[in-house]
């Protein structure tokens, strides 16, 4: 019998290689296996008549090897193995590379299923390759249904498999969280039934009833630690903000336009909550060039006309210089605000109408000094540099920053053990269901409605060589003194910083469609420095073309860019497209939006999905139907995974998750009769401050 706080060592089927891999995944104990999820699942009582099976989508077929060989790699040292397989309705070619042994387990005459995806290639027609394998006959491991689960280095698909099939029948007991009545309520299997549903389904509605549990485990535990620090800040306190009405007047008259209504309504709401001794917790939701700034800077302005301080944390330097900037100029209209800008490379403060660089200590004092508005990434933010006099704190594009650390900093206590008021601000579109669960705690302004004078940005998908035309149109932009993006995905796992996809495609820009112009390069390797001096030359105009990876997609406003281009569209979500697609079409003059790929089939079609609309809320809501699983709104940018087993798409989940919590926090609010889930809520809770 095994426990789960096992080390994987203890498997008796585990051979030494198989350790190792295990040990670089970070897999430590039997838990940690048991929590490695299936991606989907193979359900061979529902095969694919191989004659008729699908291009570039994941296919289960059962078929009968003809032949088999080992075939002349094309490049050495890369052996092939070539099978052609067959069932009533037609024959496929099947290769995989680097499985030499094939040749010993897989001969001619011999029935099995298959599961991979088949593309179609130039000489050798549809194709299979590397698909995963059972002996038809082997029944006894596979079961009708199997797990896929993601890439787990040495350790092959089918090992894993047996493995973790094998592990989950020698385990007798797991710890359960929720109580029976809990459970019962919820009408969910117990943890081990969980699991074992997910390893070793006897159907896919079995593996489904499993993860979901899960699913609900996370649900609601996010929304007890939610809970619970929400009644830390509101027995806590927040510092007062008066209303001073002759102040917006003046603030109002100030501005170079005139506030949308959403606008107005956003601004007074939070002005309302900020007059509280209750802390707010308010997110205001506004599509990519709404207008959210504005509406930070009006709050900030409020809070230092009260005599406090008010801070704004962005996700990247680029995007806390530039806000640094234009809340500068909002806030001092209408009166003299000193300004502290906070990034790790650049720290200036802007005081009795002068401009100071300043060092780390005395960008600390001034901030320990209280009354003044400091703007900067969350790094510098989180240290010692917060001012004791905050009353406001502002998170601009807080999906990028994950929950966790939005939880850190609203409940940063200031001296006097008062909690500053929250404005969270994010251009995510978020469907409402899902708003709940996620941001259930939170107040909701939309601005739904962008300022006037905006022209939709034409969208176009181009495949292969109709690249040309996207090419075309950044040249023509040029000439007129505008400037372009081109975005470029990663191109394999080890190039995370997006180094070798841009520099490459900015080389090959140059010296090929795009020669003759100035190209800039934008990337996660380049130093601080490095970065707002390409960022600075493309604001100024001295570069034309600015090469990157996704750096830019949140907030840089750069109104003279007119195109952009964005490689490998494929790879992207609707949602991360439009943000991208956001910044351009920021002027009066007309924007354009290249989507190049080369996909085809469902993949594309997906993509045309931008060409039809505009609305970020209608994009949104497509990426969720489309993409339903995987990626929960960017908690996978947010560097931590809170959600593993949830997906987007399950609401019954989390009104189940919900209710219970609600439940629960009105019950026995400390959790003291529910101590095996406190514990979990207060691990959660933890690892959210510690960021
Ligand atoms: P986002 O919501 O994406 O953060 P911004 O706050 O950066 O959008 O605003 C986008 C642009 O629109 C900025 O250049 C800003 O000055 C301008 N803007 C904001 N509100 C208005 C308005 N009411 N009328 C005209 N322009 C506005
Ligand atoms: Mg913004």
């Amino acid at each position: 019998m095994l426990s789960v706080t096992d080390s994987v060592s203890l498997i008796p089927e585990l051979n030494k290689a198989q350790k190792t891999a295990l040990k670089k995944l970070e897999v430590g104990t039997i838990w940690d296996l048991l929590n490695i999820l299936p991606r989907r699942y193979d359900d061979y009582t529902n095969c694919t008549p191989v004659g008729s099976a699908p291009i570039n989508q994941p296919v289960t077929l059962k078929g009968t090897i003809e032949e088999i060989k080992q075939a002349p790699g094309f490049r050495r040292r890369v052996v092939m193995i070539r099978a052609k397989v067959k069932d009533d309705t037609g024959s496929l070619n099947v290769i995989w590379f680097n499985q030499p042994w094939l040749l010993q387990k897989l001969k001619p005459g011999m029935e099995i299923f298959l599961s991979g995806t088949i593309s179609l290639r130039p000489t050798f027609g549809r194709q299979l390759s590397n698909p995963i394998w059972e002996p038809a006959d082997d029944v006894k491991i596979a079961g009708s249904v199997a797990p896929v689960y993601p890439l787990t280095g040495a350790v092959a698909q089918k090992t894993m498999r047996e493995l973790v099939a094998s592990v989950i029948e020698q385990i007798e007991a797991i710890a359960d969280p929720l109580t029976d009545r809990i459970r019962t309520d919820a009408e969910l299997p117990t943890l081990l039934e969980a699991y074992q549903a997910i390893h070793h389904p006897s159907s896919l509605i079995h593996a489904e009833r499993g993860r979901k549990r899960l699913a609900f485990d996370e649900f609601l535990t996010y929304r007890l630690a939610l809970g619970s620090s929400r009644n830390d800040a509101n027995s806590a306190g927040a510092p007062k903000v008066p209303f001073d009405e002759s102040f917006a007047k003046k603030f109002v008259a100030s501005l170079p336009f005139e506030l949308t209504d959403d606008q107005k309504r956003a601004t007074w709401a939070s002005f309302q909550d900020l007059d509280q001794t209750i802390p707010m917790r308010r997110l205001l939701q506004g599509d990519v060039g709404s207008g959210k700034t504005i509406v930070a800077a009006f709050a900030m302005a409020m809070v230092y006309r009260s005599g406090q301080t008010a801070v704004l944390m962005a996700p990247t330097e680029i995007l806390a210089k530039q806000h640094a900037l234009s809340i500068r100029r909002f806030v001092t209209t209408a009166d003299q605000v000193p300004v502290l800008l906070l990034t790790s490379s650049d720290k200036r403060l802007w005081e009795g109408g002068k401009e100071h660089k300043v060092k780390l200590q005395e960008a600390r004092d001034r901030a320990q000094q209280g009354r003044l508005v400091v703007i900067g990434t969350h790094a510098l933010l989180y240290r010692d540099m917060l001012p004791p006099d905050t009353a406001l704190a502002i998170v601009d594009e807080q999906h990028r920053f994950g929950v966790a650390q939005r939880e850190a900093l609203s409940v940063a206590r200031r001296p006097d053990g008062l909690v500053p008021h929250l404005l969270s601000m994010t251009a995510t579109p978020i469907p409402r269901s899902l708003a709940l669960t996620l941001y259930g705690d939170l107040d909701l302004s939309l601005i739904r409605t962008k300022p006037k004078g905006r022209l939709p940005i034409r969208t176009k998908v181009l495949v292969g060589t109709m690249r040309e035309q996207a090419y075309d149109a950044i040249r023509s932009e040029v000439a007129k003194g505008h400037r372009a993006f081109i975005v470029c995905p990663l191109i394999d796992e080890s190039d995370k910083l997006g180094v070798k996809s841009a520099s490459e495609e900015a080389k090959r820009l140059a010296s090929g469609p795009l020669k003759g112009l100035t190209i800039g390069l934008l990337h996660g390797k380049l130093s601080p420095p490095d970065k707002d001096g390409v960022m600075q030359s493309f604001v100024e105009g001295l570069v034309d073309i600015l090469v990157s990876t996704t750096v830019v997609e949140v907030g840089v406003d750069v109104p003279e860019a007119t195109v952009m281009a964005i490689e490998g569209a494929e790879r992207f979500g609707l949602a991360q497209l439009h943000q991208l697609r956001g910044r351009v079409g920021r002027s009066d003059h007309p924007s354009s939006c290249y989507l190049m790929s080369d996909a085809e089939g469902l993949a594309l079609d997906r993509l045309k999905v931008m060409e039809q609309t505009n609305d970020g809320f209608v994009i949104a809501e497509e990426d969720l139907k489309r993409r339903g699983e995987g990626n929960l709104l960017g908690m996978q940018q947010s560097g931590q995974v809170i959600f593993k087993a949830a997906r987007a798409t399950d609401l019954d989940v989390m009104v189940k998750a919900k209710d219970s919590a609600e439940k629960l926090l009105e019950d026995d609010p400390d959790l003291t009769l529910h101590q095996g889930l406190r514990k979990v809520v207060e691990k959660l809770k933890q690892t959210s401050h510690q960021e």
